[in-house]
Formats: C-alpha cells, sequence, structure tokens
C-alpha cells in the first residue's frame, strides 16, 4: 500500500481524494468493496493534473455509473476516478454532429438529440450509464450501437496528456471495444442523421417496452451475459430453469433471466456465484458457453 502516498499530491488535490469509499454507492447492482482513493474531478484540467500527480506504481481504474460493473467486495486497490457529475459537457458542433464529455448520461444524449431533431439516438435512452461507459462497451440497444456514431475520441493517457483517436485505432465488436493500453475516454464527437420528425414519444415507446420486459426499478446491472451468435442469453438461462434461482440475496429474475437482481442484501460474492452457477448449468443445458456482458472487477472479500 506504499503506492498510495497521498503526499505525493498537492495538499489542494490531496484534499479532495476521498479514501476508503464504498463502491456499493457507485454501482447500479449496490454491491462492492471500498475504493482505497476515490477522486471526482472538478473539469478536464483538474483530471489532468490528478492523473499526472499519482504515483505511477498507483493502479487506476475509471467508473461513470457503474452501471456495468461487479465490483467485489474486497474493492479496488489504488485509484478509482469517477467522471459521473463531473466532465458533464454536451453542445452540438454542426448540422448532425453533437460533441460530449466522457461524463454525460445516455440519457441525456438520447433526449438532447431529439431536441436537436437528430437520430438514431433514441437508442441511449434506456441506457443507465455515461458516454464513457458506453465508448468502453460499445453500449447498444434495439439495433443502435455507440460506436457506429463515434467519428473521433478524445482520450487521456497514464501520464496526463491528451490525445484525439480515430475509430480505427479500436478493435470494436459486440458489447467490446479495445483500444490502446492506459488509456480512458474524456469524450468523443458523435455523427448522427437529420431526423425533423423525431420528438420525445419516440423515447417514451422504447421505455415502455423496456419497462414490460426487464426488472427495471430493481437493483441490476442489465444483462449480465452477451447473447451468444444466433440466440439469446435470456432464453437459454430460462429454458435451463433458472429463473428465479437465488444465492444468498441475489437471484436470477422472473421477469427477464438475463438480469440478476441484488434484493437488497447480497454480497458481490452471491452475484459473482449465481453468474458462475448460470454459466455451469447453461453449459450442462444447452452446451454453450455463456460470457460476462458485465466487468467483474476487485478483489475478493
Ligand atoms: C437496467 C439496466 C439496463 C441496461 N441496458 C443496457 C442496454 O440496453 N444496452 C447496453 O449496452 N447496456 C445496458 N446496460 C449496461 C450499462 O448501462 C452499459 O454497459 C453502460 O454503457 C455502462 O456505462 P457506465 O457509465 O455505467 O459504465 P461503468 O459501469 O461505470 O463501467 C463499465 C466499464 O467501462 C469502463 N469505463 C467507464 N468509464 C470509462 C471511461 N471514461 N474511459 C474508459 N473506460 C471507462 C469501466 O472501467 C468499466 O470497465 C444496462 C444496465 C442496467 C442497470
Amino acid at each position: 500500500m506504499s503506492a498510495l502516498r497521498i503526499v505525493d499530491l498537492t495538499p489542494e488535490l490531496g484534499a479532495r481524494v476521498s479514501r476508503n469509499v464504498p463502491l456499493s454507492k457507485h454501482t447500479s447492482w449496490h454491491v462492492g468493496g471500498p475504493a482505497d482513493l476515490f477522486f471526482t474531478p472538478r473539469d478536464l484540467a483538474d483530471l489532468a493534473q490528478f492523473v499526472r500527480q499519482l504515483p505511477a506504481a498507483v493502479p487506476l481504474f475509471w467508473i461513470g455509473l457503474g452501471s456495468n460493473l461487479l465490483v467485489r467486495d474486497g474493492g479496488i486497490r489504488g485509484a478509482v476516478i469517477c467522471t459521473h457529475g463531473a466532465l458533464g459537457t454536451l453542445e452540438r458542433l454542426s448540422a448532425t454532429r453533437i460533441q460530449a464529455q466522457a461524463g454525460v448520461p445516455c440519457a441525456r444524449i438520447a433526449r438532447q438529440c431529439v431536441k436537436w431533431g437528430l437520430g438514431p439516438a433514441e437508442f441511449f435512452a434506456g441506457i443507465p450509464g455515461t458516454l464513457g461507459g458506453a465508448l468502453a462497451m460499445n453500449a447498444g440497444a434495439w439495433g443502435g450501437e455507440t460506436w457506429r456514431h463515434v467519428v473521433e475520441v478524445d482520450v487521456l493517457d497514464r501520464r496526463g496528456v491528451r490525445h484525439t483517436r480515430p475509430p480505427a485505432d479500436y478493435d470494436i465488436g459486440y458489447r467490446r471495444a479495445a483500444g490502446p493500453a492506459d488509456e480512458w475516454f474524456i469524450g468523443a464527437r458523435l455523427e448522427f442523421d437529420r431526423a425533423p420528425g423525431i420528438n420525445s414519444q419516440a423515447i417514451r415507446e422504447l421505455l415502455d417496452k423496456r419497462r414490460q420486459t426487464q426488472p427495471i426499478g430493481e437493483w441490476s446491472c442489465g444483462s449480465v451475459f452477451t447473447n451468444p451468435p444466433g440466440d439469446h442469453a435470456g432464453r437459454l438461462i430460462d429454458s435451463a430453469g433458472l429463473k428465479g434461482f437465488r444465492i444468498g440475496g441475489a437471484s436470477v429474475s422472473e421477469k427477464h433471466a438475463n438480469f440478476i437482481i441484488n434484493h437488497g442484501a447480497a454480497r458481490a460474492a452471491d452475484i459473482e456465484a449465481l453468474i458462475l452457477h448460470v454459466q455451469r448449468r447453461v453449459k450442462e443445458t444447452h452446451g454453450i458457453e455463456l460470457h460476462a456482458e458485465v466487468r467483474i472487477v476487485g478483489e475478493p472479500a
């Protein structure tokens, strides 16, 4: 833990870094142990200064809204940077191009694009994360996908230096965007079509559809597993008889089998055990290996 020398930061920055912050407060599953250090920057310059001052040996992890994260009960060693509540500018650059910082919630992008008469951005409305998380995950819904709209991304490296990169620098796939190591998204320019007839009814309809089929409002991380080619993880889990299957305080949703619900007192270990159980049973029943879409990070308790 000697690497975590907060004295390496200026007193002003050091005073704004929190220690031992329970990440259960920053994840949509409401589980997860503490981050050694937790920092929400004021703006980009503040963020770059923090990253520059952080000793190179301190591991760095970034989160947005924690809506795709299973943080283990032992938490995360090193520093966690939270972009949500920071990096929040969203602007229109031209008739069809917008620019957003990484902390902007996807739902805000959806709403603002409707106001600007741009589309198709409505799919962002149902993704309860930030643009940074959506870029990292290539988040998508209802046929829309984040990287289809990316013109350029802005990233920050481990030395606090900013770069601009084209999509060609990334290996993009279904819920996946692999790029250069030790760089994180600070913003992007996105391109949409003109959609003069679009209005907020389009968003309401998509959200209604979601409410009918998904356990919205319960503590979850959305879809736990990616869909295997030509099939749906939810269908495979359901037909393996796992709806309602429970470990500790977590269970497979009765409403949508690809969701795991924390009923209030689950530990990350319950959820991880349930993920492994589902994978084993689906493999035994269907011979298909399910891969986790959620990112599982941190130390066991
Ligand atoms: C109810 C519900 C419904 C959902 N529906 C959908 C859906 O329809 N489609 C879909 O794709 N997803 C869905 N999700 C999952 C989730 O919302 C998305 O994956 C979202 O993009 C995650 O964004 P986030 O800001 O919460 O990222 P986090 O969960 O905070 O982080 C996810 C990953 O991204 C990395 N990351 C975060 N910010 C940055 C950054 N600035 N730079 C680099 N890496 C970063 C993190 O390190 C982590 O590895 C759903 C989740 C819930 C709870």
